[in-house]
């Protein structure tokens, strides 16, 4: 039997077995089997039409309606538009397949929505404490320099330009906190092309070459990796990788060290490693590396201007490139990420 029979065979059905009663009932008191025939097929065809009657009027058509209900709240919403019957053929079964899938859908948004609000309690609490700092140097200085220090030719400009760093760092932690939400958000458009990645390596060189001098540290290419090659990629998007790790490399590298970048062939992928011989990071940390705001020294991060979310923005923007990111390091004796680009 069909799981989800139609009102006209549970009519005929339940009409036939109250015939078939009826029937030997009157045949039991009158012994006469032409009757009872006759009685079947009278009573068959009343219980048949009332059936089928009540179970239309009442149960079918108000199921039917619910149906309609489901699918204008369906077409109402272009989501969950897709895989809809139109109810005619077994409505029934229609509105629990319909039942069903709603079910699952909800479920799914109950899920992502309690995510989302995961993600934002923690967010929150993190960004605040991040632009606590900055906030309070600032508040500091200024308002020490308006109780008097601005008058002190000795103290004033010193002042400024910490206040002056403190609103630099504001600014790029903004940036960062923009970038990560952005990323974290929603699915980052990105603009393919095709480009070689040693020019641009290059010209991120350039752009940092006032921080790695700061240290004398000597930025170059690895010997057997000297050859250019062509990557199809977002090229804006892969520059702000570059120039998170290697300033990286340079923020984390020791004094008169060595940032190098390689490349290497990978059949269908270019592999990009930014290596320096700086102080390294501890086994334990690796995991968890590439978390937002997550830091090896957080004081010392600090100190040198991080917010914490350089690596978790590398990692979105090689992720949304389908491509992987690793890191290896040795405390001591440096460290080397690497990440993948499809080749051009
Ligand atoms: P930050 O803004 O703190 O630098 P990142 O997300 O860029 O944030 O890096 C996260 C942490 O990883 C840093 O705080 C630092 O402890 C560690 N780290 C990143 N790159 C290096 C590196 N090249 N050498 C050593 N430690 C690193």
């Amino acid at each position: 039997m069909r799981n989800n029979p139609s009102p006209g065979s549970i009519a005929s059905i339940s009409s036939l077995v109250v015939a078939f009663i009826s029937s030997i009932i009157v045949f039991l008191f009158t012994q006469d089997w032409q009757s009872s025939l006759v009685n079947l097929i009278v009573v068959f065809g009343i219980s048949f039409f009332l059936f089928n009657f009540l179970l239309q009027r009442f149960i079918y058509k108000k199921i039917k309606l619910i149906y309609k209900n489901i699918y204008r709240f369906k077409t109402q919403n272009p989501k969950l538009r897709k895989k809809l019957g139109d109810g005619s053929k077994d409505p029934i079964a229609e509105v629990s397949k319909e039942v069903m899938e709603w079910m699952r859908e909800n479920q799914k948004e109950v899920n992502l929505l309690k995510e989302q609000a995961d993600f934002r309690r923690e967010f929150l609490g993190n960004v605040s404490h991040e632009l606590k700092t900055p906030i309070q140097s600032i508040q500091g200085y200024v308002h020490t320099l308006l109780d008097g220090a601005l008058e002190d030719k000795k103290v004033n400009r010193v002042f400024l330009k910490k206040a002056g760093k403190g609103v630099d760092r504001l600014a790029e932690l903004v940036s960062d906190l923009t970038a990560i939400s952005e990323y974290e958000s929603k699915e980052i458009h990105l603009v393919f092309q095709n480009y070689n990645i040693a020019d641009q390596v290059n010209e991120v060189f350039e752009m940092v070459e006032q921080l790695a001098k700061n240290k004398k540290i000597t930025l170059g290419f690895k010997k057997d990796a000297s050859k250019s090659f062509v990557v199809n990629a977002d090229k804006h998007r892969i520059e702000r990788v570059l120039v998170n790790l290697i300033v990286n490399a340079i923020k984390y590298g020791k004094e008169d060290g060595h940032v190098n970048v390689g490349f290497y062939d990978l059949d269908k992928n270019i592999l990009i490693e930014v290596s320096d011989d700086g102080e390294g990071i501890a086994e334990e940390h690796l995991p968890r590396l590439f978390e937002r705001f997550y830091r090896t020294d957080l004081g010392r991060s600090r100190e040198l201007g991080g917010s914490g979310l350089g690596l978790s923005i590398v990692k979105h923007i090689i992720e949304s490139h389908k491509q992987t990111i690793n890191v290896r390091s040795e405390v001591g004796k440096g460290s080397t990420f690497g990440f993948t680009l499809r080749k051009g």
